[in-house]
């Protein structure tokens, strides 16, 4: 059972509406603040260690899950030219886009093929780095 990368993302908008449901609030600058609020990422953290396993370990699970945040992808914000690993997204759109949750989980979910970062935009090519 290895071949789950193809609903990474869903699962993990899934993950982050689960742990808005457990903190109400939303962190910003940190993955919790006080006892109810979380960033996108940390909401998806606490909603994932929470599954109802029974073991003391649940890395194995986690698996796919850091397969899919090791995934390079191009920020959705208007305007931003910023390409992350996925993980660094969902920090930069909740801390420097102010994203709200409920949004970048929607944008995981719009963005679920996981398997291809985007890059085939038309005039994407990257800008040279400057001496
Ligand atoms: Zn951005």
């Amino acid at each position: 059972m290895s071949q789950q990368h193809h609903h990474g993302t869903k699962e993990l908008a899934a993950f982050i509406r689960d742990g808005m449901t457990k903190r109400t609030d939303q962190a910003f600058g940190d993955y919790f603040t006080g006892q109810n609020a979380s960033c996108a990422l940390g909401a998806a953290y606490e909603a994932m260690y929470r599954l109802p396993r029974d073991g003391a370990h649940p890395t194995r699970d986690l698996d796919w899950f850091f397969d899919c945040l090791d995934t390079v992808k191009a920020c959705p914000a208007e305007g931003c030219k910023k390409k992350l690993f996925l993980a660094a997204i969902l920090v930069h759109l909740n801390d420097d886009h102010r994203w709200s949750r409920a949004q970048i989980a929607d944008w995981l979910e719009k963005n679920g093929n996981g398997s291809r970062p985007v890059e085939a935009s038309p005039t994407g090519t990257v800008p040279p780095t400057r001496g």
